[in-house]
């Protein structure tokens, strides 16, 4: 019988939420040998969701969002490769290349290198287009807003609809330019999604739907956006929220398996033995919903992080036989002192949303989705503990008809 190769030495690419994770749940699971950290920014590990939250409003200071204190990090004993990101993978070698032409060897590796910001292509010496994913990315705008700037946000997403808060709650102008007739309304369907706009109308923000960005206009600093209905809004600061991108570009041609994403099995496992992947950057079969996608979420990168850890275990002959990663998603937003959540995958179709809850005093609200007769998704807003139940009965696969007459 060939002999089990043993684990000496493991690399984690994308020092961020599920890197962290990863090594600090290798270490709690007993793995003694080498772990290093790979990270593209020079930054330790921090956390995204307060950058749109709570660092743009300056309520917090740019070292509070770190994820784990200097004293935790020290504990976990890592070798940290900052500042400089990957470039290559060689599977076979089982060796990874740096920018700076150094190579790292590994019995395992994790690739968590997550996402970057989707762009809208403009003058390179155009200043005021921003788009947000990173710190330094959070700490341009808010110098920028600073400044008090008539603002653009383009995409009527979470991240959009953040920084549309945090603008209007500064009290500038803003105007919102989304290319669905609704916002969120390919996720939430339009009922929802309409939900949603009203906050932003509510809180005097100039909802543009139906439309997109045909140019960034200005000389050397952008002063206006031209939209694809002829309209322009006149703006210094233009914030661009349209999605993102896997962070796949420094793998392609090293024979691991990419499609929107690093392809794993239902155990994180990529297409390369001894190489896994977790967090925004990993796409799969999700056996609870029957779909193969990625999860932009912060709570998946956790879990998945620990499901990656604990397959890589048990390959190695440390650990016991995983069971398939098959979560519900789940993400919040806070948005003009609201929280919205949505558990589990909504559907947009107008038959498939069921609104179960709504209280006009507070504006709580609780949607329920379904596929077929199966509970598959719930929306809250201002409502968290309505909404704990909905989470589990989608794990569960509950009827739709026994889910409606939970109360
Ligand atoms: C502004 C903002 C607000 C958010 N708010 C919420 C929220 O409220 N709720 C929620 O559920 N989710 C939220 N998210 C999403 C959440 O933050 C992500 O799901 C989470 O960060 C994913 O973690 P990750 O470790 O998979 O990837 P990331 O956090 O994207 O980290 C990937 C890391 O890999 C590094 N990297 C990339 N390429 C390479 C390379 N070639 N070599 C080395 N390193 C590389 C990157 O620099 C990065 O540090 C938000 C995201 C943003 C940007």
């Amino acid at each position: 019988m060939a002999e089990r190769p043993r684990l000496r030495r493991v690399a984690i690419v994308g020092a961020s939420l599920a890197g962290i994770t990863a090594a600090e749940s290798l270490r709690a699971r007993g793995f003694r040998g080498d772990i290093t950290m790979l990270g593209a920014e020079r930054h330790r590990p921090y956390d995204r969701p307060p950058l749109s939250k709570h660092l743009l409003s300056g309520g917090w200071a740019a070292d509070r969002t770190q994820l784990r204190s200097t004293e935790a990090l020290a504990g976990l004993d890592l070798e940290w490769r900052l500042g400089q990101p990957a470039v290559w993978l060689d599977p076979v070698a089982r060796d990874i290349t740096l920018a700076d032409g150094s190579t790292l060897g590994y019995d395992a590796a994790l690739l968590c290198t997550g996402t970057t910001a989707r762009q809208i292509p403009h003058p390179a010496q155009l200043s005021g287009v921003h788009t947000l994913r990173t710190l330094d990315d959070a700490l341009a705008i808010r110098t920028a807003l600073d400044r008090s700037p008539r603002v653009a946000v383009v995409g009527g997403g979470f991240i959009g609809a953040e920084v549309a808060a945090e603008a209007r709650r500064r009290g500038l102008s803003v105007t919102m330019v989304e290319a669905l007739p609704v916002p969120m309304s390919r996720g939430l369907g339009q009922r929802m999604g309409q939900l949603c706009a009203d906050l932003h109308l509510r809180h005097g923000v100039d909802v543009r739907c139906g439309v997109t960005v045909r140019a960034f206009e200005g000389d050397r600093r952008l002063q206006r956006v031209l939209l694809s209905d002829g309209a322009t809004v006149d703006a210094d600061l233009a914030v661009v929220g349209i999605g993102s991108v896997p962070a796949t570009d420094w793998l392609s041609g090293s024979g691991i398996e990419l499609d929107d994403g690093v392809v794993c099995d239902p155990f994180c496992r990529t297409s390369a033995p001894g190489v896994y992947a977790a967090g925004d950057v990993a796409r799969w079969h999700n056996g609870l919903f029957g779909v193969r996608a990625r999860i932009e979420h912060w709570t998946n990168a956790r879990e998945q992080a620990i499901a990656a850890v604990g397959t890589m275990l048990a390959d190695y002959g440390a650990g016991d036989a995983p069971a398939p990663y098959s979560p519900v998603p789940y993400v919040w937003s806070d948005q003009y002192g609201s929280r919205i959540q949505v558990a589990g995958r909504p559907s947009p179709h107008a038959d498939a949303v069921r609104v179960i809850h709504r209280d006009d005093a507070t504006d709580a609200t609780v949607a329920v989705y379904r596929d077929g007769d199966t509970l598959v998704g719930a929306l809250a807003v201002n409502a968290p503990k309505l909404l704990l139940p909905y989470r589990r009965m989608i794990a569960a696969r509950t009827r739709w008809e026994d889910a409606l007459a939970v109360r």
